[in-house]
């Protein structure tokens, strides 16, 4: 009967799900989603951010997009949540993430991503000690 929102975790009577959502992923102004799907807070990266990238450039445009930070810790604690494309403000569209590299390490939005669900998979798969 109740559907969690992905947006803002709230429970939302299913037959009014379609029309809830459409207010978190309504396009702003400058054509990115009011809204991202995000982890409930209880379930994001809880640890510092100092060591990990923030902030992506799109070659083609040359304009830097800042990740916002509930996003980061969504996907950091899973890198499974998110599709291919991120958003460039510079374009004001969603692009692919093998063309955005990220100021902070140079190493494409792909490549990261690539290697965040690789080490994801594989500590799921590493057996606690007995
Ligand atoms: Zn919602
Ligand atoms: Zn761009």
């Amino acid at each position: 009967m109740f559907v969690r929102c992905p947006y803002c975790h709230k429970l939302v009577l299913w037959p009014f799900f379609g029309r809830h959502r459409s207010k978190h992923t309504a396009l702003r102004a400058d054509g990115q989603m009011n809204e991202h799907v995000t982890l409930r807070p209880t379930r994001r990266y809880a640890g510092s951010l100092e060591e990990v990238p923030q902030n992506y450039r799109h070659p083609k445009c040359g304009v830097v997009t800042g990740m916002p930070e509930e996003i980061i810790r969504s996907y950091l604690a899973d890198p499974f949540l998110y599709g291919d494309k991120s958003f460039c403000c510079g374009c004001g569209d969603y692009v692919s993430k093998r063309e955005l590299f990220w100021i902070e390490t140079g190493q494409s939005l792909a490549d990261y991503t690539k290697r965040l669900q690789q080490d994801h998979v594989r500590a799921r798969r590493a057996k606690p000690r007995p």
